[in-house]
Parts: structure tokens; C-alpha cells; sequence
């Protein structure tokens, strides 16, 4: 497995382009320019889509993205939900003073599903608090964790949007935190900002660790 990380544009989220047998796209960002340059230097297709959550800068350009890579769409159960029907207000069009026409997701995506792209498996947790359809992606032989809007180098997501709730976020958080002490996360690759460490899980917990039950 290789993993090209495609850094986001102003508010835009980062986007990774994951190469096994099969390659998945981890959201979209809003930079449809940078994904078309990477995979055409890279001369790979999009097999899959997989969106962490519903939040318009993840999720802005996946239907240019399907038309265009004739890619299956993924995403969880709650996210699916929102964004099959547009619905505004999680996907925070206001706040993006934008607007989203519906999307179909292919596949329905639930906490411990692994997403098979041969060599690598992408395992799927559910990891609400910061909206209500977030998932984490851990794919156990390189140690790595997308790991969305949950959790990032230097800090959290926010709690406070449609469908955010603090004290889910910390429960999620510490479902990380046990996912690093037993498994040994490696690598963080964050919806925004810089990559990090399975570490930053551990300096991130510790800071909220007050908050954890
Ligand atoms: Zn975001
Ligand atoms: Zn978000």
C-alpha cells in the first residue's frame, strides 16, 4: 500500500489517494485540479470513494469525481443519509455558503466493515462527536489512521455543529487512544493540517483526558 497525501486548499480538507490492488480516494477537498494532476501523474483510476464524514470540505466534489472516475461511492450509515438528500444543514452549506445536490452512496459503511482493496484493508470505526456520520479508516499492517475531523496533529474537531456532540467526541477519542495502546497506530493522516503520529493520539488524549470517563 502506498498513500499519496493530497494537502488541502484553504478550507478544503486534505485528501489521500490510497494505491493497492484497488485505489481508494479518503474525501474529496474542494480542489478538483489537485486530484485530477495527482492521479494523471500518478496514472491510477479512483476505484473507490470514501468520504469520513458529511461536511461540504470533504465532500464537495464527489459527484465531479464519480462522473469523471465512474468511482463507488462509501461513506457511513448517517452521513449516506444527509448526503443522498442534500440536507443543508449537516452538510453545512451555510457555513460554506454553498449549496450540495444530492449524491447515492454506494455502500453503506458501519463500524468493524473493512474495506478490502487487496493488500491493504481499511478497517472502518465509527467515531461520532464531531458530526454524527464520522468514521476513522485503520488499515492494521501499515499503522495507519485517517482519521477525518475527529482527531488531527494538534488537536480535536469541533463539537459544536449539527449533529456534533462533546461528549461522543470524547468517547471517540478514547476508542482511538485504546486502538493506539493495542494496536499501535503508526501514522495519523488528518482530515486537516500536517500528518502526525499514533503518538499525537496519545497527547491529544492526555489533554482531554479530564473529560474522559
Ligand atoms: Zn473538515
Ligand atoms: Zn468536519
Amino acid at each position: 500500500m502506498k498513500v499519496y497525501p493530497i494537502p488541502g486548499v484553504g478550507y478544503g480538507s486534505n485528501s489521500y489517494l490510497v494505491k493497492s490492488d484497488k485505489t481508494a480516494l479518503v474525501d474529496t477537498g474542494t480542489d478538483y485540479a489537485n486530484i485530477i494532476k495527482e492521479t494523471s501523474k500518478l496514472n491510477i483510476q479512483i476505484d473507490y470513494l470514501i468520504l469520513t464524514h458529511e461536511h461540504y470540505d470533504h465532500v464537495a466534489l464527489a459527484s465531479q469525481i464519480v462522473l469523471n472516475y465512474n468511482t463507488r461511492v462509501y461513506a457511513h450509515q448517517l452521513a449516506a443519509e444527509y448526503l443522498e438528500v442534500g440536507d443543508s444543514k449537516h452538510i453545512l452549506c451555510d457555513l460554506f455558503n454553498t449549496q450540495y445536490p444530492p449524491i447515492k452512496v454506494d455502500v453503506i459503511l458501519g463500524h468493524g466493515d473493512v474495506i478490502d482493496l487487496g493488500e491493504a484493508r481499511l478497517k472502518v470505526i465509527y467515531t461520532p462527536g464531531h458530526s454524527a456520520g464520522s468514521v476513522c479508516l485503520y488499515e492494521r499492517d501499515s499503522g495507519y489512521l485517517f482519521s477525518g475531523d475527529v482527531v488531527f496533529r494538534d488537536g480535536i474537531g469541533r463539537s459544536d455543529l449539527p449533529g456534533g456532540d462533546f461528549n461522543k467526541l470524547m468517547i471517540s477519542l478514547d476508542n482511538l487512544h485504546k486502538l493506539y495502546l493495542k494496536d499501535g497506530v503508526k501514522r495519523l493522516l488528518p482530515g486537516h493540517g500536517p500528518l502526525g503520529e499514533g503518538r499525537d493520539l496519545e497527547k491529544n488524549h492526555l489533554m482531554y483526558s479530564s473529560n474522559i470517563k
